[in-house]
């Protein structure tokens, strides 16, 4: 009997190569390709009838083959499928090229469906190369009515995948409907299986819309649940109050070599406010690329080290710890703060003595809880064998990288009874309603301002004909001195790291565009050595254009770099372009951000132009969900949130509405629900945001 955690490869008609490549893209169970949601819908709309064919139509019709065969063209080299179908009304043309193996598929007398575009040539009408569908019995899934896009792997295709979830839909029927059933009354929603229904093969819009309400409502209810629950939890909870040392901190604001701009000595305060509490904080201080968060985060690290206690940082990539690391040390340099680093490589660095190679996990144990002030890392601080002296000060930047667990069992590490004090940093620009609304366990803390003197960011949209142009003046600013981040967008979801665009972007500049430059590249599958030295080199001004993939993206400091470049533009959100844009623009020169398209979409272009108007991430992540069209469900990243596929950030309605029924929960007792208790537990353990 196929139940939901079925493995795919059990149902009829996938073999072992399909259930492969479904598992590339976190396919594989029933129950993981039936939450495999579109990204799209193309509206084929009804039925036309041959007779009533106009040239430019995109049009659906059904009709009997009459003629079908293979020509070959010797002059182009392919083969054409040419076949003649007919309706009641009339007769048209259907080509297709380079599909030979179409004649074998439809013989003369089959009826088939057909979508495509009406085109003309000096025969009559014609379809070329539309989208063809034996009807044979029952419904057609590929070419009537509003079908759906999936997010594919390489060789699989929209058919392959439409047919698979077809056979297995029904079986939505057996999810569990974990929301409460009076709240899907009072709000009015479709249940789960009928949502999932729809999701996947919905016969009208209004469809589409009613089960993307489901679905987005369940994601923001979850997300503000979770975070109602964490702070009942942490009411009862005891911290290390943190005495604020005016004086010291005085002394250290003072001997920066700049002045705070008002935006980070209102975040500091508060922060130092809250930790002079033996209640722990739990605050979240959010600003935009380069607004200047790390070093309000050391003002409270300076507090808990001037306190006699430790404090943890954790960051999500190698690069980015290595960076707060030396930041940090340099911050520090006047104080006898023991400053340490921890990555996957179970190194441990110290300012005072250089490199230190600690082995034994024994040994490096016992260090860290004995003898550090501070601890810098990233995942591989939330090991078992690591655990804290007196830890009263945790700190997660860029929080929405860690997932829910990771960063509850860092909170973990501290000694038994007390409960570290907690500070999470995100460039994620929401405002403060719907934050507070999402994370009402967070206070927040805005860094609303940048730092003074930064030029604006140069923006434009580079179209093909002025590509040459463009690596012109990126030699110039070479020559000049400074130096260029390259983005390379995933090409196929499959090659989740990004090597493939990354190698083949990189060889192009360095074998044919800059051979004479020194160009390095950073993906997800380097060893995290390699990388490291890679970003020293380009820090260091050794290396000229670094070739990335969106790793790039969180926190790197580089004041030399000038021009962020990145290619396929149109594959990112318009926040996370703004984020990449981030990286540059944070010295004294002129900085510039060229995009590029393959797209030739009006609208596609029109969204990236945004980029050249707006220097806001909010407003752009605004402009970005106004572009999206009715039958787009989540083909932009929302950076920041990649726990909410379906539903957006800017629904202030949904959110509302949700915000309202979590709050009827806790008031009452979540054991009261049974399966949302259940479906809550399951959702803190496997919700990883990255
Ligand atoms: P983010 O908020 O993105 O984490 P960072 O903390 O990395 O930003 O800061 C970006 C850069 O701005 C750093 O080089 C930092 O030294 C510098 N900076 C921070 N605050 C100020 C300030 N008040 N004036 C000038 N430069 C500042
Ligand atoms: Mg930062």
């Amino acid at each position: 009997m196929i139940t939901l955690n079925t493995e795919i490869i059990k149902i009829s008609r996938v073999g072992q190569a399909t259930a492969k490549k479904l598992a590339k893209i976190d396919v594989k169970t029933v129950n993981d390709l039936l939450f495999y949601f579109p990204y799209r819908y193309d509206d084929f709309g009804a039925i036309s009838t041959i007779k009533n064919l106009k040239i430019g139509d995109r049009a659906n019709i059904v009709g009997q083959i009459e003629i079908i065969q293979n020509k070959r063209s010797w002059r182009r080299r392919m083969y054409i499928t040419e076949a003649l179908v007919g309706d009641n009304t009339g007769q048209i043309k259907v080509i297709w090229f380079n599909q030979p193996f179409i004649a074998r598929n439809l013989k003369p007398g089959d009826r088939i469906s057909l979508a495509g575009k009406v085109e003309e040539d000096y025969t009559g009408l014609s379809m070329n190369s539309p989208i063809y569908e034996k009807i044979s019995s029952g419904a057609s899934i590929h070419t009537q009515g509003i079908i759906p896009n999936y997010h594919l792997t390489s060789n699989i295709t929209q058919k392959q995948i439409r047919f698979l979830i077809k056979q297995i839909v029904a079986l939505a029927d057996i999810i569990p409907d974990w929301l409460p059933t009076e709240i899907i009354k009072r709000q009015k929603l479709l249940t789960l299986p009928e949502a999932i229904k729809r999701i996947h093969f919905p016969k009208t819009w209004q469809d589409v819309e009613n089960a993307k309400t489901r679905l987005a409502f369940d994601e923001l209810f979850l997300v503000q649940l979770r975070s109602q629950i964490t702070k009942k939890q942490l009411q009862n909870a005891t911290a290390h109050k943190i005495i604020f040392k005016e004086r010291e901190t005085k002394t250290f604001v003072n001997s920066l070599p700049y002045s705070l701009t008002p935006a980070q000595k209102k975040s500091a305060w508060e922060i130092l406010q809250d930790m002079d509490k033996d209640q722990p904080m739990s605050r979240l201080l959010e600003g935009d690329v380069g607004s200047g968060k790390t070093v309000v985060a050391a003002l409270a690290m300076l507090n808990v080290f001037l306190n006699g206690k430790q404090s943890v940082l954790m960051a999500p990539t190698e690069i980015l710890a290595e960076q707060h690391y030396e930041t940090l040390c340099k911050l520090f340099k006047n104080y006898n703060a023991k400053i340490g680093l921890i990555t996957r490589n179970n190194r441990v660095l110290n300012y005072e003595s250089g490199i230190m190679d600690l082995a034994g996990k024994k040994t490096k144990t016992t260090f860290l809880t004995q003898k550090l002030d501070i601890i810098i890392g990233t995942h591989a601080l939330i090991q078992k064998n690591i655990k804290f002296n007196d830890l009263a000060l945790a700190i997660i930047d860029e929080q929405h990288r860690f997932g829910v667990e990771q960063r509850k069992t860092l909170i973990s590490k501290s000694n038994k009874n007390i409960t570290p004090h907690l500070l999470s940093t995100t460039a994620t620009p929401i405002p403060r309603t719907l934050a507070l609304a999402l994370y009402g366990d967070l206070d927040l803390s805005i860094i609303n301002q940048m730092p003074s003197g930064r030029k604006p960011i140069l923006t434009k949209v580079v179209p093909e004909d002025k590509r040459a142009a463009a690596y012109d003046f990126i030699r110039k600013q070479i020559t000049a001195g400074r130096q260029i981040f390259v983005i390379c967008p995933l090409i196929d979801i499959s090659d989740k790291l990004g090597v493939k665009s990354v190698k083949e972007e990189y060889k192009k500049l360095n074998e044919i565009i800059f051979p004479d430059l020194e160009i390095g590249m950073l993906h997800g599958k380097l060893p995290a050595t390699e990388k490291e030295e890679i970003m020293k080199k380009f820090k260091n001004n050794e290396i000229k254009i670094i070739v990335s993939t969106s790793v790039i993206e969180v926190g790197i400091d580089v004041p030399n770099a000038t021009i962020m470049m990145i290619e396929g533009a149109d594959r990112f959100g318009l926040a996370q372009l703004h984020q990449f844009r981030g990286r540059v623009g944070r010295g004294e020169h002129q900085s510039c951000c060229f995009l590029f398209s393959d797209s030739s979409s009006e609208r596609t272009l029109k969204r990236l132009s945004a980029m050249e108007k707006y220097n806001d991430g909010f407003a752009l992540s605004k402009i970005d969900l106004k572009f999206r069209g009715p039958g787009e469900l989540y083909g932009f990243s929302q950076s920041g949130f990649p726990e909410l596929k379906i539903a957006s950030l800017f629904d202030y309605d949904l959110i509302k509405r949700t915000h309202e029924e979590v709050q009827k929960i806790i008031n009452s007792n979540i054991k009261n629900y049974s399966k949302l208790a259940k479906k809550m537990v399951k959702n803190i353990k496997t919700t990883h945001l990255e």
